[in-house]
């Protein structure tokens, strides 16, 4: 093994290439061991998640949410409803508050949005939804 000092002093070793290999091989095996080591701990856990148990947990969770919001609104209603607050955001000032009308007509509910400081309404049903 020898050494070499750099341009600003600093001492660069230079190592037997055949060792160097062998070390190599040696962190990569330590790599590996531990990847085994963490694939045999993900494993267990596999087979002891029990599937039924967090579907019925999350169905209880789902069922709860339902039975406490007035409304559950579609993936349209919910961007006409972003879209209308940035709209009013920009053009009104309007920070955050807005009037909701919520009419169950006994298939759907029907969603209308109120902007306080203009007086916009708008219908944001996502009648496709019911
Ligand atoms: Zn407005």
């Amino acid at each position: 093994m020898g050494f070499v000092f750099t341009d600003d002093g600093k001492e660069i070793i230079i190592g037997d290439p055949e060792k160097n290999i062998q070390q190599s091989v040696e962190s990569i095996k330590q790599s590996v061991n531990y990847l085994v080591r963490d694939n045999k701990a993900l494993r267990s856990q596999i087979k002891e998640y029990n599937k039924d148990a967090e579907i019925q947990a999350k169905d209880t969770e789902l069922k709860s949410v339902r039975d406490h919001a007035l409304c559950i609104m579609s993936d349209k209603e919910s961007k006409a409803r972003r879209a209308f607050m940035e709209r009013h955001y920009k053009s009104c000032g309007n920070a955050g508050t807005y009037i909701y009308e919520l009419s169950g007509t006994g298939i759907g509910t029907v969603i209308k949005i109120k902007c306080p400081v203009c007086g916009v309404e708008e219908n944001i049903t996502d009648i496709d939804s019911w």
